[in-house]
């Protein structure tokens, strides 16, 4: 129950509206619980309307994706765009092709893209978009014309200053390059900034491959400095997933010293107490798309184990869930509490339950919610967004450098904002409170209401 009758009357319409929307609620629920401790002291907020804007996307788009499979037969998936919030810039965000995928799970992830972005400091608003498509066990040629026919519908919604898409799960540069390519041919003009995460010979920036995996370390790295006097030098790390975020998350923390020895992907996961062989897992992951499970056929010491939430079982220092959302419920958590964890750092969006935060935030471990510790990756779209406009391309050293200054702003923003209301180191209230601050300040001077 919140304490302002105000959020409370929001939060009840936001389930009347949307009754099997669960994943959308459970977010807009965390939200809500910080905003507790800041409504009071903006009345304007309710005079204005603005958390019952706020709550409801600007637009949704939902639209039929029919393709051709390899054996000739028509397949339709259903692709969607959640233009959540327009309030500070363009809509960015990125599109998920899982079977998962639906309004509840779009909206959620819109919803916290409005906030994250608004961490950045960089001017972008909020989106999500996707479809219900299973890119797992497709061609490459099945995969570019279910591409092909997701733009072609998109393609009217999207631009350089309306809503910039780029990758989340199951969308990573070749599709990407699929969806760009198929944009400039129905355009009929080449405007590389619509969408982000492109190849490097097309308008990619460098380093935005491994930008959310490093971000994240960065702003890990810079909470360990300041809320416990700690580093990653001499830690043990265990990450679950095996994509791009967890990837360069794993060669992160290695490169700052700690050793990672554990990594999941949606059927089990490995475990190599020596130290987990990047160089075989991007093989593994990257070039061959196979599944983590051949990384102990191949690395003689590693085992694998059937089952992902089993991962958690593995004793660590420090905690990076780097898969998909909800992965984390009570139980696990307290499973890593008495494995003698001290930090969590979510790279994935909401890989906690909430009743998992609980737990490690009442066990007095470090918690770094996704909305900040996972920013990078966005924060360097929109450097690539900006290399973009001036027909220009950073080297990799200048973008990591302004991707690791990013981290550490967002990391203090977040921390003051929860000393400003009474909730000291408590960095989802700080997240929540800081990204919101600023967007709710625009739609305000905007007069959108
Ligand atoms: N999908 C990523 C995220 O969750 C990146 C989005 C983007 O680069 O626009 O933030």
């Amino acid at each position: 129950m919140l304490k302002s009758e105000y959020l409370q009357r929001v939060y009840t319409q936001v389930i009347a509206r949307d009754p099997d929307q669960r994943e959308f609620h459970q977010a807009v629920l965390e939200v809500l619980e910080s905003l507790d401790l800041i409504v009071e002291k903006h009345p304007e907020y309710e005079k204005h309307g603005i958390i019952e804007a706020f709550v409801e996307p600007e637009r949704v788009i939902s639209f039929r994706v029919p393709w051709v499979d390899d054996q000739g037969r028509v397949r339709v998936n259903r692709g969607y765009r959640i233009q959540f919030s327009s309030a500070i810039g363009p809509y960015k965000g990125g599109l998920r092709f899982h079977p998962t995928v639906n309004l509840s799970i779009l909206k959620f992830l819109g919803f916290e893209q409005i906030l994250k972005n608004s961490l950045t400091g960089l001017p972008m608003g909020g989106a999500k978009g996707g479809a219900d498509f299973d890119p797992k066990g497709k061609s490459d040629n099945e995969v570019m014309r279910f591409c092909q026919s997701f733009m072609t519908e998109l393609n009217r919604h999207i631009g350089q200053f309306v809503d910039v898409p780029a990758g989340d799960i199951g969308v990573g540069a070749r599709e990407i390059g699929y969806l760009f390519g198929q944009y400039r041919r129905i355009r009929g003009s080449y405007d590389a900034g619509v969408l982000t995460g492109k190849g490097l010979a097309f308008g990619g920036s460098l380093a935005r491959t491994e930008a959310t995996g490093y971000g994240l370390c960065y702003l890990t790295e810079e909470m360990l400095k300041c809320m416990k006097n700690d580093s990653f030098a001499g830690k043990t790390v265990v990450i679950s997933g095996s994509g791009n975020v967890a990837i360069f998350a794993a060669e992160k923390a290695t490169a700052l010293g700690a050793k990672v020895v554990a990594l999941s992907d949606s059927n089990g996961y490995i475990h190599d107490p020596d130290g987990i062989k990047l160089d075989v897992v991007k093989d593994i992951k990257l070039k061959r798309r196979a599944r983590i499970k051949v990384y102990a056929d191949e690395v003689p010491g590693s085992t694998y184990a059937d089952g992902f939430r089993g991962i958690w079982n593995v004793p660590c220092d420090i905690a990076l869930p780097c898969a998909t959302q909800n992965e984390i419920d009570e139980e696990t958590a307290k499973i890593i509490v008495k494995n003698g964890a001290m930090a969590v750092a979510e790279g994935a969006n909401m890989p906690c339950r909430p009743e998992a935060i609980r737990v490690f935030q009442e066990a007095g471990l470090l918690f770094a919610p996704a909305k900040a510790a996972n920013a990078g990756g966005v924060a360097t779209s929109g450097l690539e967004m900006s290399q973009n406009s001036m027909r220009y391309s950073w080297t990799f050293e200048e973008v990591d450098h302004r991707l690791q200054e990013i981290m550490v702003n967002i990391f203090h923003n977040t921390y003051d904002a929860s000393v400003e209301c009474d909730a000291p180191g408590d960095l989802v209230v700080g997240a929540n409170i800081a990204g919101f601050l600023k967007v709710a300040g625009v739609m305000l001077a905007q007069g959108l209401i």
